[in-house]
């Protein structure tokens, strides 16, 4: 609890206001959209949430038992504070969804997403997890154990039913908690789950979205450029929408504004390798090799960052083996679920119909920078696949 800020605030307000020019009368502020900033384990029995307070206005809470604003819950004012004591379910499954809305009384906002919290007491592995959407489409994700040594899992799917897992903590003790996993889900639900040592995993899955989510991904990075950027990128930006990109180390070293100007814009940039091989046909060595001399580029052309878990195999060619280098080095292959072939030389209408007719909740869906058709076709797939009501997502 920040008590002292919010005290200093109000000190600050005060002497803010004896300062200003009288003449000028201050615009009235009105309540809007609040930006939640955490929502993470402190207790065994509380999750604090945040967020950012602007003066003049308060906060009201509210819990409900699925992820809709329909049966707003419980709902509680909570004054001009930026953090609160979220009391976690008490009882084994439970789960509260949380809306926060901005006031300035009597007029509030819109209630904003707040996060999930939920709770498993059964035989095992007592623990409770927190999910908290942001913005980009990922959700991070934290959890307590109530009972230990416990090892935390972390899904972007069911619990249980993991489309890809992240084991983050192992062995926490009871009463302690497993803080800031990042994942990107697909579809809309995300999983935690905590298992004792020899014991079975207890799981608790949340559903974050009501709005389907769709991943563009790029292959390769050799073309089309212009003006410092990829073309690509200048097509998802006329729609305000996000990609994935997962670009060779020569790539990036031809075009390092085109690196910049991604990241700039709140794209992703992964690994597709140094030399764009066929990973099965290289040593454990030469693959190890391709990943750590291309993750050597894009940190000398973004200095702290990190290409890490975003991978795609050139040609889709992968196994097992492969698949070991990459998880030892912390990378993740991230395999389309619908091909727009556009490599193939598929003319723009058709890769347009290809795509929507197989767009789903959770899709993800390959394209090349090197393809002009593909630039065309996204100019019909974007707006159509927001029309429908999907969001775009960054993928890793
Ligand atoms: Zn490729």
């Amino acid at each position: 609890m920040r008590w002292s800020w919010v005290a200093l605030g109000v000190v600050v307000a005060v002497l803010a206001a004896g300062a200003t020019n009288p003449v000028a009368a201050r615009p009235v502020q009105m309540p809007g959209a609040v930006e939640v900033l955490a929502l993470e384990p402190n207790s065994a029995d509380i999750a604090v949430l945040r967020w950012g307070r602007r003066e003049g206005m308060t906060y009201r809470l509210c819990f409900n038992t699925e992820y809709s604003f329909t049966g707003l819950g419980a709902c509680y004012d909570l004054g001009p504070s930026d953090d609160w004591p979220v009391r976690v379910p008490e009882y084994d499954g439970g789960i509260f969804y949380l809306t926060l809305q901005e006031c300035r009384l009597p007029d509030c906002a819109e209630p904003v997403r707040a996060g999930a919290v939920g709770r498993r007491t059964g035989a095992g592995a007592g623990f409770y997890a927190t999910a908290l959407p942001a913005a980009d489409g990922r959700v991070r994700m934290s959890a307590f154990a109530g009972s230990g040594p416990a090892t935390i899992s972390f899904y972007r799917a069911a619990a249980g039913a993991a489309e890809m897992r992240t084991l983050t903590c192992p062995d926490i003790p009871a009463g302690e908690a497993c803080y800031g996993a990042e994942l990107s889900p697909a579809g809309a639900r995300v999983g935690a789950g905590a298992a004792l040592p020899g014991g079975r995993e207890q799981g608790i899955t949340f559903q974050l979205r009501d709005r389907p989510v769709i991943y563009l991904m790029f292959d390769d990075g050799t073309g089309i450029v212009s003006g410092g950027k990829y073309l690509m990128q200048s097509v998802l930006d006329e729609f305000g929408v996000k990609g994935t990109f997962f670009l060779t180390g020569p790539a990036m070293r031809t075009y390092p504004s085109a690196v910049r100007a991604l990241v700039a814009g709140g794209h992703r940039v992964g690994s597709h390798t140094w030399s764009h091989p066929f990973l099965t046909r290289l040593s454990d060595a030469a693959v190890g090799q391709e990943l750590d001399l291309t993750e050597q580029q894009y940190r000398a052309t973004i200095p702290g960052g990190t290409l890490r878990p975003c991978f795609r195999a050139p040609n889709g060619d992968i196994n097992a083996r492969v698949l070991a280098v990459l998880h030892a080095r912390g990378y993740q292959q991230y395999t389309q679920s619908i091909s727009s072939e556009d490599y193939a030389g598929v003319p723009a209408a058709r890769m347009i119909r290809t795509v929507l007719a197989e767009a789903k909740d959770g899709a993800s869906i390959s394209f090349h920078t090197q393809e002009s058709q593909t630039a065309t076709a996204l100019r019909t797939i974007i707006p159509a696949l927001l029309a429908q009501g999907y969001q775009f997502g960054i993928v890793c």
